[in-house]
């Protein structure tokens, strides 16, 4: 049976979720029994997003193979099984590179080297790759970044119309477009959907489904207009609301509309009806809590929403998983105040120099007040240099990122970072193997000795600190399998105080809270709380 393809792409303005959107129509493919594969391609010429701002990109999601790849991997992580490595997401910077370096070695034969037909040659190239990563896929999803009508996304919609021209039966286009509620009209407007399908049909691509992100369900009337706009039979035309719950209710909504039947019934795929009750179930979950907890999160990147998306995802699942509703507070590491107001605090990952103190007073506080801390990657190195200052009494300690001259350099690099010039894909990234030690916070809460994380990091801990930390009270829970990295750290005299040097963020999904999330919001539960 040959494989099924579905495009994916957005209309009007960015931020309308199609990350989330493909997440959903992916988990739904799944529960019919389909095995997927999802794929991000992003116009931009960074070879990856690793190199960028927070600010600009929000978080970097990084990959077992240590992939430094689009944070809209994070949501197919979280509601699909989909494999996702490097060959899931592809950026023009790649396809560039790619084609420069097949340029150089003569590859091309003496021809004119043409964004038509090598980059769009490469295009295609990269979605039959992402089909053959397992024998098994079925359906592949293939999200492309940007709004059509973008110069940046041209090539990768020329590549995709070239595409289902080869296998019209295999291939669909669902356009997620936006229909706004004009509140000065008092008018639900249609407009710019058309005009976006219609830019969309000047390139040659005629969507099949378009998906209408909406304030509220919309009449049938204006789906009708939809429908005969934009050449799309009626039942073809979903909405996606904004007002849910939780961003988790979305695929259900989406079902309960029977867009997963449509899909099934346009690839001529076997439509067995989803079985969505351990989804249901969870949603519940989330939507009745029985308590509340307020975690603290003291970052650089705060203002912007998606910069930890990840953590915020993963401490959701760990309040689910408890039956607890999350508040989050944001605190800006260079502005803090009112700390009291929170149960426990998260100090995630970050890089340089600003808001750094004020991380390190966070972790003050919560060790001398015994309030939980759970500190991820620079958030273990803070907790590392805090106590090196206050407990050991090394005053000057620092990490040798923030303060190249400390005469205690407890978190340094490694010599093999220290002559690294290209800053692109050259941290320690992606999995490794970690080593629990008994009787510990981390090895209670994973419940086995030997764990695989993510890592995107430069800097570590530096071990000829070790014994001294040690009788002084912080444990080393664990450490990298047959080599001497301190990988998580632990204060013994104290409820929950835990640092790790990699991101357990990436790892959680709603339906399996990570181990740690879980465990630290257990920790903030207080014992009248029902869990
Ligand atoms: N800046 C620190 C390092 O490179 C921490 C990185 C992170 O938090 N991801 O080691």
């Amino acid at each position: 049976m040959s494989v099924k393809y579905i495009f994916i792409t957005g209309g009007v303005v960015s931020s309308l979720g199609k990350g989330l959107t493909s997440a959903s129509i992916g988990m739904l493919l799944e529960h019919c029994g389909h095995k997927i594969a999802m794929l991000k391609l992003d116009p931009y010429l960074n070879v990856d997003p690793g190199t960028m701002n927070p600010f600009q990109h929000g978080e970097v999601y990084v990959t077992d193979d240590g992939a430094e790849t689009d944070l809209d991997l994070g949501h197919y992580y979280r509601y699909t099984n989909s494999p996702l490595s490097r060959a899931s997401n592809t950026t023009s910077g790649q396809l560039y590179d790619t084609v420069i370096k097949k340029e150089r070695k003569g590859d091309y034969l003496g021809k004119t080297v043409q964004v038509i037909p090598h980059i769009t040659d490469e295009i295609k190239q990269r979605i039959l790759a992402c089909a053959n990563q397992d024998k098994d896929i079925r359906v592949v999803l293939v999200e492309i970044g940007g709004t059509v009508g973008d110069i940046e996304s041209l090539p990768f919609l020329e590549a995709i119309r070239q595409f289902r021209y080869e296998r019209k039966k295999d291939c669909i286009n669902i356009h997620l477009t936006y229909v706004p509620y004009l509140k000065a009209a008092g008018e639900v407007k249609t407009k710019p959907a058309q005009h976006s399908a219609q830019v969309l049909r000047g390139i040659g691509i005629f969507p099949d489904i378009m998906l209408c992100r909406c304030e509220n369900p919309l009449s049938s009337e204006i789906k009708e207009k939809i429908s005969l706009f934009c050449n799309v039979p009626e039942e073809s035309v979903f909405d996606e609301r904004d007002v849910l719950q939780t961003i988790y209710e979305v695929p259900l909504d989406l079902h309960n509309q029977g867009l997963d039947q449509m899909i099934c019934k346009m690839l001529d795929l076997p439509a067995k009806k989803p079985d969505l009750t351990d989804w249901k179930k969870m949603v519940h979950t989330v939507t009745h809590p029985k308590g509340k907890v307020v975690v603290g999160i003291v970052g650089k990147y705060i203002d912007h929403q998606d910069a930890y998306k990840s953590v915020f995802e993963a401490l959701h699942h760990g309040a689910a998983a408890c039956g607890v509703k999350l508040e989050l507070r944001k605190f800006e590491s260079d502005k803090l105040k009112d700390f009291e107001e929170c149960d426990g605090f998260v100090v995630p990952g970050g890089f340089g120099e600003r808001g750094w103190e004020g991380m390190i007073r966070c972790a003050k506080y919560c060790r001398e007040n015994k309030i939980p801390y759970f500190g991820i990657c620079l958030g273990m190195q803070v907790m590392i240099v805090e106590f090196a200052r206050n407990v050991l009494g090394l005053q000057d300690a620092d990490s040798t990122e923030m303060n190249i001259n400390t005469p205690h350099p407890v978190i340094s690099l490694l010599s093999q970072q220290k002559n690294v010039q290209n800053l692109g894909g050259t941290m320690r990234l992606g999995a490794y193997p970690c080593e629990l030690v008994d009787n510990s916070l981390a090895k209670n809460a994973y419940g086995q000795s030997l764990i695989s994380e993510r890592h995107r990091h430069r800097y570590e801990f530096n071990n000829e600190y070790k014994k001294a930390m040690e009788a002084a009270g912080m444990l080393f829970s664990g450490t990298l399998q047959r080599g001497n990295l301190c990988e998580i750290s632990e204060i013994k005299d104290h409820p929950w105080m835990l640092g790790v040097q990699f991101h357990p963020e990436f790892k959680s999904k709603p339906l399996h809270a990570h181990p740690l999330f879980k465990d630290f919001i257990a920790s903030l539960v207080c014992e009248e709380a029902p869990i």
